[in-house]
């Protein structure tokens, strides 16, 4: 069964954010011959075609009024419906990111659509599409089968591989003709003030050093920078961490904070808490240092360290230094 699917390109500090591709590698494995059409925005949208033709877009549909230069609700909201009304799409899919998350349900509830938030997995079954998702903080899977209709679909970075680039492919390039008056946009973007460790996007970090309470200051946090460093990853924290004034609270991961699923997590002082777990249990291999034998985190971690993390993580950045 041929799918026409749709896929929101987010381009972020002047490049295409990796869930954008990761989300090509879903539509790749739901169109089953049908068109996968990539939306992208801005300025410089143009610039993003071949990179989105050789992960699997058949069409790259660009708009390039610099009122999209920044994301904004109804910027966002227009140029993306005039795309959807133009593509008739079977599935839409778009990153679970800030900006996915905005403008998907927006349009889907428009639309009378559904949607299928934080998936972790899209897989075509006899006609269908499966999607997987977390449910109840991360402890349990969800599988939901869709038939037929419209379907949006956020998807969870760092879960579906994004795969190879296939550069002998080319796609067809379309401008959509999106003029965005000033008079609609009920919001302008005049600064973006980005918080992230390192320059590395939490949310994609591929490494992840976390500081909990046991860090006990916001110079603590340079001990786990210099290991973030070292392995090319980013820093995040626990809520407690950031309740205590040790960090920003854009670097929380955890129920209210960010979710993230990196390929490596290293906890550091980090008691384990319901709240905080169902942020980064997902994560591939989960490396936990605490000084108590007895602490939760120790329980969903691939590898243990019981030890004083002021003696162990500035061991761990030397050696890897060496590699
Ligand atoms: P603690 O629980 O105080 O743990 C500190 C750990 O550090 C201890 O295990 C200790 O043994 C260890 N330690 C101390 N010194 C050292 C040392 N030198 N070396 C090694 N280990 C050491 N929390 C989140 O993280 N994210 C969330 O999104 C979040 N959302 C919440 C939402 C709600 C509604 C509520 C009620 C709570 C939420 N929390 C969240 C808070 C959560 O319940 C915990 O309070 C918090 O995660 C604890 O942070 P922590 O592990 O850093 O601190």
């Amino acid at each position: 069964m041929s799918r026409n699917v749709l896929v929101l390109a987010e381009v972020r500090d002047g490049g295409l954010r990796n869930v954008s591709l990761e989300c090509l590698a879903a539509a790749r494995r739901v169109a089953e011959g049908g068109t996968i059409t990539a939306a992208v925005f801005g300025s410089k949208a143009k610039e993003f075609a071949d990179t989105l033709a050789h992960h699997g877009a058949d069409k790259v549909v660009v708009a390039t009024d610099e009122k999209l230069d920044q994301y904004t609700t109804d910027a966002y909201f227009q140029a993306f419906k005039q795309v959807i009304d133009k593509v008739h799409p079977d599935v839409i899919l778009t990153g679970h990111t800030a900006i996915g998350r905005d403008v998907s349900p927006r349009i889907a509830a428009r639309m009378g659509w559904g949607l299928i938030s934080d998936c972790t997995d899209v897989q075509p079954a006899d006609g269908r599409i499966i999607f997987t998702r977390p449910i109840y903080a991360g402890k349990a899977f969800v599988k939901k089968a869709v038939k037929e209709g419209t379907v949006f679909a956020t998807i969870r970075p760092n879960n579906i591989p994004a795969g190879e680039a296939d550069t002998s492919r080319s796609a067809q390039v379309e401008e959509l003709d999106v003029a965005i008056s000033a008079d609609s946009l009920r919001t302008i973007v005049k600064e973006v003030v980005r918080k992230t460790a390192g320059g590395v996007d939490l949310t994609e970090a591929r490494i992840i050093v976390s500081g909990g309470r046991g860090v006990k200051s916001a110079e603590g946090f340079k001990v786990l920078q210099e290991l973030a460093d070292v392995l090319g990853g980013a820093v995040g924290a626990s809520r407690g961490a950031c309740d205590a004034g040790y960090c920003d609270y854009s670097l929380q991961i955890g129920q209210t904070g960010k979710v993230v699923t990196p390929d490596l997590y290293i906890a550091c002082g980090i008691s384990g808490a319901i709240q905080h777990l169902a942020g980064m249990s997902n994560s591939k291999v989960i490396v936990a240092i605490n000084k108590d034998p007895e602490a939760n985190i120790f329980n969903v971690a691939d590898y243990g360290i019981v030890g004083d993390l002021f003696e162990v993580v500035p061991m761990l950045t030397e050696e890897f230094k060496k590699v």
